[in-house]
This record gives structure tokens, sequence and C-alpha cells, in this order.
């Protein structure tokens, strides 16, 4: 691991001797990565393309839209189904806050609903209650890659006459009743934060069947542009000109440099899936004993789970001070762990601007401040697992202990 002292003590490329995550990158990303260099093409090019082709087929979508990040890939495609004041768009709160922002962009009303204590994800019955005649769409997240429910929500929401919207940015790959992540809705979005199952150090993607909205996708992410052949600079005709604006745009492009490593990583994508099955498999041979642990479920639906992360939690009493040392301790021994995920209706943000207060959503509240993440990435080794595993065994006794003093 390179040193990266400088970040906070709980980002995800955590400075730990066992780091929280880490990045796949092999020689055949720097090849592409060159490539790129040496073309002289260093946005809005052939590798973007190629990337987006490879997404595409892999969700088995007919269109794949590359952006800056998957926070603009969820607001674009809200922005292009039309969404905004006066709307509300129902999602969970047990999820990284981005999900749940993009609705906030766009003016309209995030709608939490509590989660199932076993997918971690929203309920579905949840669900149908809170839809009201102002419900424009249900904002899915596949919690840690988990896609339970997703069939479930595309039901309620094709019944319902409302978009189902899936923020995949954590399920690359995950495939429930023989549907991909990214393709049980409208649209679907992935993020690569090195910390997801692939990375292109910023970037994201969308997916999509509908060809309406993979167009105006297109326009947005390039300041509005008319889309011309595949995005690419186009001269002559006034409505194909660089300078010709149509709607209302962003700069929310990927470059050349970026979709490369994209292009590296999704040719190497089932390795990486295979090779992070591995490391849970380890984990879940190894914590299987550990009293007053609970740990991930994956369903029988589920034909592949893709991990993002490794996320177990402490049994149901233990509270949010004991969580917090077991997560000190991990990392005091040079071990990476992270909270996934705070409520998002609890984040500051979200009481004062829209009165959430806690209480609210029991289940996820509880989760919540009971999960724990554990150092997860391919080519962990079952030595690393072990360390984790003991210092972790160790951590949960010294609470149990300090309880009965
Ligand atoms: C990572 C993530 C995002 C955002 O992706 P970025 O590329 O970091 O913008 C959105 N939603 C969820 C659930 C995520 O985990």
């Amino acid at each position: 691991m390179p040193n990266q002292g400088a970040l906070a003590d709980n980002a995800p490329m955590s400075h730990h001797d066992i780091p929280l995550s880490k990045p796949n990158i092999t020689k055949l990303e720097e090849e592409r990565v060159l490539e790129v260099m040496r073309s002289g093409r260093l946005s809005i090019g052939p590798m973007q393309d190629r990337f987006e082709e490879l997404v595409a087929q892999r969700c088995g979508t007919t269109h794949a839209i590359a952006c800056s990040s998957g926070t603009s890939g969820l607001h674009m495609i809200l922005v292009a189904l039309g969404i905004g004041p006066g709307d509300e768009v129902i999602t969970t709160p047990f999820s990284f806050i981005a999900s749940s922002n993009a609705i906030l962009y766009v003016g309209a009303k995030p709608v939490f609903v509590d989660i199932c204590p076993s997918s971690l994800n929203a309920n579905p019955e949840l669900i149908e209650k809170a839809i009201t005649p102002r419900t424009k769409a249900i904002l899915a997240v596949e919690a840690f890659g988990n896609p339970r429910h997703m069939d479930t929500y595309a039901r309620i929401a094709a019944k319902n006459e409302i978009h189902l919207v899936e923020d995949s940015c954590e399920a690359l790959g995950s495939v429930f009743n023989d549907h991909r992540a990214g393709s049980f809705g409208r649209a679907g979005v992935f993020g690569f934060y090195p910390n997801k199952q692939i990375t292109t150090g910023e970037g994201g993607m969308i997916v999509t069947n509908d060809d309406r909205l993979a167009e105006v996708c297109r326009s947005l992410r390039n300041q509005g542009r008319a889309v011309a052949g595949r995005g690419s600079i186009q001269s002559g005709s006034a409505a194909g000109s660089w300078l010709h604006h149509e709607r209302l745009g962003f700069n929310y492009r990927m470059s050349e440099i970026n979709a490369a490593i994209g292009v590296a990583q999704m040719e190497r994508l089932d390795e990486i899936i295979e090779s992070r099955n591995e490391a849970a498999d380890l984990y879940i041979e190894r914590l299987l004993d550990i009293p007053d642990l609970i740990l991930p479920t994956v369903d029988a639906q589920c034909s592949t789970m893709s991990w993002f992360v490794f996320v177990v939690r402490l049994a149901a009493g233990y509270t949010r001070e004991e969580r917090d040392r077991v997560i000190a301790g991990l990392r005091m021994h040079e071990i990476g762990a992270g909270d996934y995920f705070p409520c998002i209706h609890l984040q500051p943000i979200y009481q004062q601007a829209h009165g959430y207060t806690e209480g609210s959503f029991p289940i996820a509240e509880s989760v919540s401040q009971r999960t724990l993440a554990l150092p997860f990435f391919a080519g962990i080794t079952k030595r690393e697992v072990d360390i984790v595993a003991q210092t972790l065994e160790l951590m949960i006794s010294r609470e149990n202990l300090s309880r009965r003093n």
C-alpha cells in the first residue's frame, strides 16, 4: 500500500497494515492507460465507447453511458426522468448518502422507508404503503451488493406506474433471479470509486434499455449538447456543433484515462468477483463460530453475489458505543474497519433540513449502530482474515468483560 497517511482514519482507502479496501490494479490497466496517453485523445474517444460496450454487455442492457461518478449518474437519471420539486421519491435510509442526495439535487423529496433486517434493503411492503399521488419513483439500493427484492421493487413500480431507478453502485455483477444488477428498472447506475468492485479512480456508468433516456443522459453529461453519433465532437450544422446547447446540461463526462482503467477492469471483472467471493468465503468460514456476531446472508435466488464490502454486525443488545470501541480496537491493531452505514436520515443535513429524528426508522437505526465493515479486497490472504477474526473476537470479548464489571 502506498502511504496514504493524509487520509482520515475512516477513509475507505485507509493506511492500516490490513486496509479496509484496496483497488485491484495490474499491468493490463497500466497498458490501457498508456495507450490513451500515447494516442493524444484524452476525452470523448474510443476508450469510453469500449468501456460503455463492456458494461452494457455485462448488464444485458442496450445502452451504457459513462459519467464522472455514481453520484452524477444518479443526478442525470432523475433529471432525465423529469423528477423535480413537488415530487416524492421513495428510498432507503441505510445507504451511502449519495443515493438520496441525488433526490435533493433535483428539488424532490426523499421519502425513506425502513429496511429488512436480513437483506438490509428497503422493505417492499413499506414501499407500497409509502406511495402517494406525488410519488414519481423508487430509488432502490443494493446494500453492500445484495440484489434481494429488486424484482419485487420492479413489480411494485410497474403496478403503480412509477419509475424504478436502481442505485447499483455497490452491486456490479450481482445476479438475482436471472436478472443482473442495474437492469431491473428504467435505469441503473454504477460507481467506480477505488473501494468499489472495479474502479476507474473516479467514475460512473448509467445503464438502461430506454433509447430516449439514454440520449438525454448523453446530452446532459456533455453540457446539454445534441447527441451526434456516439458523443463525439461534431462540427458543421448548428444542431451538431460544439457550441450548440439544447438543454441545461453538466460536465459529467469521463476522461479517456479513467475509461481505459475501466476497460481493463471490466476485462478482469469475473476474476475480481471470483477473488472477492473467495475472500467472503474465508471470512464466513472463520467468523461462523464467534458468538454475538451476525454474518451477511446470501439468498438462494442470488446466483452471483458481487460483494462490495464485508459487513458483519454485533448481536442485538450491543450499543453504538460498544461497536465504536470494537472498530477503534481493530484500527489500533492496524486493521482497517468502517461503520458502514450511518443512517442517512440522521445525518445533520437531513435532520436539519428535513425534520427526520431518531426513532423514525427503528430497524435501520438499530442495525446501523451495530454494523462494522472488515478489511475486504481481492487477494486478501487467509492469514490476514485470521488476524482480523482473532482481533475482532478479542475486541468483542473485551466488551463483554467490561459489561460484567
Ligand atoms: C459509492 C456509491 C455511490 C456514489 O458513487 P460515487 O462514484 O462515489 O459518486 C452512490 N450510491 C451508493 C449506494 C454507493 O455505494
